[in-house]
């Protein structure tokens, strides 16, 4: 039996999702189940093999050559354990040992969630035909991922361009990681929400102070609704600043909640970046919105254990932009 495919498991906050995966990306077989994100470690593991299962039961599992896992992090790839922020059931949880008992003798490789997203945005979406790339995810979060001379960079342990820790405001406020002043303490949607309603901001008559409802606001000329998402993109030009400084880019991919507000984040993001990335082979990188939604994390998964392991063709596996 031909085997090329890969299972691919996202698994986040919100839900834990699995798919068979062809080497064009595309998802023939796929399960999905809410995470019990407040249960236990094994009954959270309980649905990661069930949706496993489910893929199991398919006439194609039997195509299946390798898994690849991306999660929400923070991961240890080099040990196969994850410890989520948002599963506190699971805290140096040895995910890759547990999978191995559902899926037997296949090679499993697990990145975190924000480099599984870079990788499908280097092998189907923005970052395409691009060598060098910081791919972000701009929501709860804000997380990233690198690829770096063509290559997938998840760096030692699964984490590398963890980008929303970057600190860019040296005194600034307490972060959830035990930082001062990251990246994502000042860009995140809750924060963006949080930076509006402390300034003065006030919600509509449906009462969502959401960074969506600010975005709305903005998008409405709202003066404390636009600061709000002027500062936030002033943070992220930051970041990209040091990050194409430190590595050299071509382009920077950001996808998220947060992205989703358009020109209102891209235009000052574009605006701040002249004013931090200055040195003249930091100057040309170019920002543009993701092109994966929903299934990023899954095609993510599949394409940097494809990777990793060298299974699918390089004219599959990361295809030149032919136009
Ligand atoms: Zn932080």
């Amino acid at each position: 039996m031909h085997t090329d495919l890969v299972a691919a498991l996202d698994i986040g906050g919100t839900k834990i999702a699995a798919a068979l995966v062809d080497g064009d990306g595309r998802l023939l077989v796929r399960a999905q189940r809410s995470t019990p994100a407040r249960e236990d470690g094994a009954t959270v593991m309980g649905v990661v093999n069930a949706v496993l299962e489910e893929l199991k039961a398919s006439g194609d599992w039997s195509r299946v050559r390798a898994v690849g896992i991306g999660s929400a992090g923070p991961v240890d790839a080099s040990n196969g354990t994850v410890s989520p922020v948002n599963v506190p059931g699971w805290r140096g949880f040895p995910l890759v040992a547990e999978v191995t008992k559902t899926t037997g003798p296949l090679r499993v490789v697990l990145v975190g969630d924000g480099v599984a997203m870079t990788a499908a945005e280097h092998w189907q979406g923005a970052a395409r035909g691009h060598d060098n790339a910081l791919c972000m995810v701009v929501s709860t979060g804000v997380g990233g991922g690198l690829v770096l001379n063509g290559r997938l960079h998840p760096g030692i342990t699964g984490n590398a361009g963890h980008i929303g820790h970057i600190s860019v405001d040296l005194d600034g406020d307490l972060c959830a990681c035990g930082s001062h002043g990251c990246v994502e303490r000042i860009a995140s949607g809750p924060n963006i929400a949080r930076r509006a309603v402390e300034s003065g901001w006030r919600p509509g008559p449906d009462g969502d102070a959401t960074a969506a409802a600010v975005a709305a606001s903005a998008q409405a000329g709202d003066p404390l609704a636009l600061s709000s998402f002027q500062r936030a993109a002033q943070a992220l030009a930051a970041g990209i600043a040091a990050t194409a400084t430190l590595v050299e880019l071509e382009v920077v991919v950001i996808g998220g909640g947060v992205a989703g507000a358009g020109e209102t984040l891209f235009a000052p993001l574009r605006e701040q970046l002249r004013r931090y990335a200055t040195l003249s082979f930091a100057t040309g990188v170019e920002v543009v919105p993701a092109q994966l939604a929903g299934d990023a994390g899954l095609v993510g998964a599949a394409a940097a254990a494809a990777e990793a392991l060298g299974l699918w063709s390089a004219r599959h596996a990361m295809p030149a932009r032919t136009a």
